[in-house]
């Protein structure tokens, strides 16, 4: 009963704390595009003005604070058009003020980011008790709150914000170094971490110089080095890989056949690398397993 209570317990709190960092991480892209438009400007860099003109509310003084504005009349949110889900719900995904559309874009990341939050402890493939492994596991949780910036910055505007491909590196890497540190082996954990580096930053690598950029953005190059270092195993890095595009193919063979994608229709990678490295962590070692006794391997 009481182990039944503690695991309700968790449950609810990373639901809330998924939903509350979902809407942070929804604010954050929002104002994360407002800068972007403002450097392309400055550097004579190709940008539509509406769209400028429309974000650049998100750049006031406030820049700094949690609150965010209606994109439409400016209206400053009030804590109680900031409760994450509730407040869109209750609104009917309208503003308050000029009852203009706010669109499914801040749900989704809020559900997303909540929905991460349960499946990784759902599906955390090693222990979670000591504090080393609690650790590993929090950081896990922030960088999962970074890659859904990632996903919906890339899934929108088909770039990858260089902030948030450093910041989660920087993530990645402390999880790396906390491995090793928990399993004593830091330098055979780095060196392995460095493989899975290899092979999904460098894959990347080879076709963004292969087609001069065209394929794909350096921007998911510098993507896979995070995504590699999140893994740490380069076996995990495959498993990534292979989901990654296995994904994309069923997205896009449906999208072909019918007709609402050309051959040269731009595909952000971004979101479909992010998807492939979360899966390959949670059942890439039994996958992996699974397939080497089908081979006779095992
Ligand atoms: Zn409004």
């Amino acid at each position: 009963m009481m182990m039944l209570m503690n695991e309700i317990i968790v449950y609810v709190a990373l639901v809330l704390t998924g939903l509350a960092l979902g809407s942070f991480a929804g604010a954050s892209v929002w104002r994360l595009r407002a800068r972007q438009l403002e450097s392309d400007k400055k550097h004579g860099d190709d940008y539509d003005p509406k769209e400028y003109k429309r974000l650049k509310k998100l750049l006031g003084k406030k820049v700094r604070s949690d609150r965010s504005r209606c994109l439409e009349c400016g209206y400053e949110l009030k804590w109680y058009d900031l409760i994450p889900l509730v407040s869109w719900i209750s609104l009917g995904g309208k503003c308050r003020s000029c009852k203009h559309p706010i669109g499914k874009f801040e749900p989704l990341i809020e559900l997303g980011v909540a929905a991460f939050f349960v499946l990784s402890y759902m599906f955390w493939p090693s222990g979670l008790t000591s504090g080393y492994e609690i650790a590993h596991f929090v950081l896990w949780l922030a960088a999962g709150v970074v890659m859904a910036m990632l996903f919906a910055y890339d899934a929108k505007w088909y770039l990858l914000p260089d902030r948030l491909v450093v910041a989660l590196a920087v993530i990645g890497l402390a999880i790396a170094v906390l491995v090793g540190l928990n399993s004593g082996t830091v330098v055979t954990t780095l060196l392995s971490a460095v493989g899975a580096v290899g092979v999904l930053a460098g894959l990347y690598a080879v076709l963004y110089g292969a087609s001069r950029g065209r394929w794909v953005g350096f921007g998911d190059v510098k993507l896979g080095v995070g995504l590699g270092l999140l893994l740490i195993s380069w076996e995990l890095a495959f498993v990534a890989l292979f989901l990654a595009n296995f994904i994309g193919c069923l997205i896009v063979i449906p999208l072909m056949l019918a007709k609402k994608l050309k051959r040269t229709s731009r595909i952000p990678f971004g979101p479909l690398l992010i998807m492939g490295t979360i899966l390959a962590w949670f059942v890439g070692t039994p996958l992996l397993a699974w397939y080497m006794s089908g081979l006779g391997l095992y």
